[in-house]
């Protein structure tokens, strides 16, 4: 892959309809990128890959490194290049789409891939447990997702902002993964605060590659735009 072009295996959609028994490997995913995000088979746990390691964020805030042959239902990543380098103070999840804005204004209808590193006063993230039936939709296990809180922590976020009103494709949404500098915890965030600031670097994408499962279970999905259900496990 170019430098901050996107790959995404799947659509959001998909997942949502709960289309997640294979996928590619692991090793190929890693092969696309530095960086992405993305769950694995079953949606068991959180995938984060940071420089060229794929990590599982299982339920409880535990972390595995992934083995190459891993099956992931569905991920983005990107060879991440950073174009800008900030210091940033964050109160809340908002100020991290305030500084995208800031880094571009002429981005607003672009994607915008993003890494945070350094040191977090508060973090909240989640994990999905995983199915417990094939098929089994998103935004039910949603409801039964393991939520760790994280205070003082140092590590790294790794972050993808779609642009506002792309619907219907599910195609990379509002996701945003953290790992702490140990690789032992980590999760999808749905809080953060750095009041005393961090370094956020970003980079702006116009390329995005998609590739489609061709299975039976894909071919099957209704692939209906549910923001409503997005926007509850998105948080
Ligand atoms: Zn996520």
């Amino acid at each position: 892959m170019e430098d901050n072009h996107i790959y995404q295996y799947s659509l959001l959609n998909a997942l949502m309809d709960g289309v997640c028994e294979t996928g590619i490997s692991a090793a190929k995913l890693a092969s696309k990128g530095n960086q992405g995000l993305g769950t694995f088979a079953r949606m068991n746990g959180e995938l984060l890959l940071l420089d060229g390691t794929v990590y599982q964020l299982q339920a409880e805030g535990n972390v595995r490194q992934a083995d190459d042959s891993d099956q992931i239902p569905f991920a983005v990543c990107t060879n991440f290049v950073p174009q800008q380098t900030k210091h940033v103070q964050l109160k809340d999840k908002t100020d991290i789409d305030s500084a995208l804005s800031g880094f571009n204004d002429h981005a607003k209808n672009l994607f915008i891939t993003y890494r945070i590193n350094g040191h977090f006063s508060h973090l909240k993230c989640r994990t999905v447990r995983g199915q417990e039936y094939k098929g089994q939709p998103l935004a039910e296990l949603g409801k039964k997702q393991s939520v760790e809180t994280y205070e003082n922590v140092e590590g790294t976020i790794v972050g993808f902002r779609t642009p506002k009103n792309w619907q219907g494709f599910g195609v990379a949404g509002e996701h945003l993964h953290f790992i702490r500098a140990d690789r032992k915890a980590g999760g999808h965030v749905l809080e953060v605060q750095a009041e005393a600031g961090v370094e956020m670097q970003m980079a702006v994408a116009s390329n995005v590659h998609v590739e489609l499962p061709t299975g039976e279970d894909f071919n099957a999905a209704r692939l209906v735009t549910d923001d409503a259900g997005v926007q509850e496990v998105e948080g």
